[in-house]
C-alpha cells in the first residue's frame, strides 16, 4: 500500500502539471442548477444542470447528489472550464536581477500572493515561459497544498545571450536541451538572440527530447524568406509580436503568407494582442498602468518599476505611430491565421510592464473578439486548445465527467458577451472550491500587504544598491 501511494506520488510528480494536493478528500460538492459550457468540440450547453466533484474530479454530471454533498446554488449562472494563460511570467525569488539560483535572491515573494490574482480570475493553469529553479518550488509548495495556486506547465528558455544557458553554436544548443530535460522542463522557448543554425539545432534536439518549442523568432531571420524560420517542431509561437518584428510589410497579404507557412508547418500562435495594446497604452502615459484592472495587487517592487523605470515613457509620436501600427498588424494576423484554420491560443506575457497576472487574461479575451474571433472561439483557445497544445487535455480544458475540478463559476454567460468571464463568483481548483467571498479575502490580503510595503521597494534605490 504505502509503495502503492509512492509510486502515485511519482505519477504525479513526473506529470508535473498538477495543482495542489486536495485538501478536501471525501467532499463531495454538488453545483445545483448550473448552466455548463464544456469547451467540447461540440459544445452543447447543458442547462439547468448538477455538476458532482468528488476529491479533485469531475466525478459526474446530471446524477443524482449523494448524501452528504456540499450544495452550491448555480441558479442563473454559468460554467466554464478553469481558464489556461499559456504565455506568463510569475515573480519568483531573485528576479529580476539573477538568472543564477546559487547567488541568494536579492528579492523574495509570497508564492501565495503570486498566486492569488491568478485563482482570483479564474485561471487554473499557467504556462511560465521563462521557467527558472525557483518556479519548480513553487509548483511543489502548491502541490503540497501550502499554497493555492495553478497548475504549471514549465519552459527553459534557450537563447543567444542575456539567458541562462547562453547558447552561441549547435552543439551548445543540443546540450542545453539535452540538460533541460534532464532537470525536468517540459518544454523549451528558443529565445530572440539565437543564430540560424543554433536555432534548427535546438529545435531539432528538443524534438528528439520529446521536448515540444515554443518561442520567439530570432532577429537572425530578420529580411529572409519566412519559410526559413517555420521549422518542423517550432509548434507555437509566443507573441504576434515576433511576426510583426520579421517584416515591415504589415498588409493582410503578408499576414496570410504567414499564416499559410504557419499551417502548412502546424505552427499554433498565441496573439498576445495585449502586450502591444499595453505598450501603446504606457507610451501615451503611465496613468494608464495605474488605472489598469488589477494594479493594486501587483507587488510594490513592479509597481515601482512599472511607474519610475518604464521604458515606454516619454516616446516620441512616431513611435508611439509604430506600435500602434503594429497593433494593426496583430488584428491582421489573427484574422489571417483564423481563415488559414491554425490554432490560435490565449496568452497575455503577464509580469512584463503593464500586464498584470490574471487580470490580463480577460483583456486578452476581449481583445481575441476584436480581432474577429467568436466567443466561442475566444474561450476555446484560454480551454481546449491551450490545454491540447499542453497534451494535459485528457485531463483539463473541457467539463465532461473524470477530469480535473478546475471550473470558474460565472454570474453570466461569457458567449454572449465576453466580458462576463470577468464576473466570477467561484473558482473550483482541483477540486478546492474558492468562493466569492475567499477570494475576497485573499486578494485583500495581497492588498494590504503592498500598502503596508510599499516604502520598503523602491526599483531605482535597488538598482543603485547593486552597483555599489
Ligand atoms: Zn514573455
Amino acid at each position: 500500500m504505502r509503495d502503492l501511494k509512492i509510486l502515485t506520488l511519482l505519477i504525479v510528480i513526473c506529470y508535473n502539471l498538477n495543482a495542489q494536493n486536495n485538501n478536501s478528500e471525501n467532499n463531495i460538492y454538488a453545483i445545483k442548477n448550473i448552466n455548463i459550457i464544456p469547451m467540447t468540440k461540440e459544445n452543447k450547453v447543458i442547462e439547468n444542470a448538477t455538476v458532482l466533484i468528488k476529491e479533485n474530479k469531475i466525478y459526474a454530471i446530471n446524477k443524482q447528489i449523494p448524501e452528504n454533498a456540499k450544495i452550491i446554488d448555480g441558479i442563473d449562472k454559468w460554467l466554464i472550464p478553469g481558464l489556461i494563460d499559456m504565455h506568463v511570467h510569475t515573480l519568483a525569488d531573485g528576479s529580476p536581477f539573477v538568472i543564477y539560483p546559487t547567488k541568494g535572491p536579492l528579492v523574495s515573494f509570497n508564492t501565495q500572493y503570486n498566486m492569488t490574482p491568478y485563482i482570483a480570475n479564474g485561471v487554473t493553469t499557467v504556462f511560465e515561459l521563462g521557467a527558472r529553479t525557483e518556479h519548480f518550488g513553487q509548483r511543489n509548495e502548491i502541490i503540497r497544498g501550502d499554497v493555492i495556486g495553478p497548475r504549471m506547465a514549465l519552459a527553459k528558455i534557450i537563447g543567444g545571450k542575456k539567458s541562462n544557458p547562453i547558447a552561441k553554436n549547435p552543439a551548445d544548443g543540443r546540450n542545453a536541451v539535452r540538460f533541460a530535460k534532464e532537470e525536468g522542463y517540459e518544454f523549451i522557448k528558443v529565445y530572440t538572440w539565437l543564430n540560424e543554425e543554433t536555432f534548427k539545432a535546438v529545435i531539432d534536439e528538443a524534438e528528439k527530447q520529446n521536448m515540444k518549442v515554443i518561442g520567439h523568432i530570432p532577429v537572425a531571420f530578420k529580411g529572409k524568406e519566412a519559410k526559413d524560420f517555420f521549422i518542423p517542431h517550432f509548434s507555437l509561437i509566443a507573441h504576434a509580436e515576433e511576426l510583426s518584428k520579421q517584416t515591415d510589410d504589415y498588409s493582410y497579404k503578408k499576414a496570410q503568407e504567414f499564416a499559410r507557412l504557419a499551417k502548412k508547418n502546424e505552427t499554433w500562435l498565441i496573439p498576445n494582442l495585449i502586450n502591444m495594446v499595453s505598450i501603446s497604452n504606457q507610451a501615451k502615459s503611465l496613468e494608464n498602468i495605474k488605472s489598469s484592472f488589477g494594479f493594486e495587487y501587483v507587488h510594490p517592487l513592479m509597481q515601482s518599476k512599472w511607474l519610475t523605470a518604464n521604458k515606454f515613457e516619454g516616446s516620441s509620436t512616431e513611435t508611439i505611430n509604430g506600435f500602434q501600427k503594429q497593433t494593426n498588424f496583430h488584428t491582421l494576423l489573427v484574422k489571417a491565421f483564423k481563415e488559414a484554420g491554425v490554432p490560435i491560443l490565449a496568452g497575455t506575457d503577464s509580469g512584463i510592464s503593464g500586464i498584470i497576472w490574471g487580470f490580463s487574461i480577460h483583456d486578452e479575451l476581449r481583445l481575441l473578439t476584436e480581432a474577429g474571433l467568436s466567443n466561442e472561439e475566444v474561450l476555446a483557445s484560454a480551454t481546449r486548445l491551450a490545454a491540447n497544445w499542453l497534451k494535459i487535455d485528457d485531463k483539463i480544458g473541457t467539463i465532461e465527467t473524470g477530469k480535473f475540478a478546475d471550473l470558474v463559476l460565472l454570474e453570466e454567460n461569457p458567449l454572449v458577451n465576453i466580458n462576463n468571464t470577468r464576473k466570477i463568483s467561484g473558482v473550483f481548483i482541483n477540486g478546492n472550491w474558492i468562493d466569492r467571498s475567499k477570494i475576497d479575502v485573499m486578494l485583500s490580503e495581497v492588498e494590504q500587504w503592498n500598502n503596508e510595503n510599499k516604502k520598503e521597494y523602491n526599483w531605482k534605490e535597488l538598482l543603485n544598491n547593486l552597483k555599489n
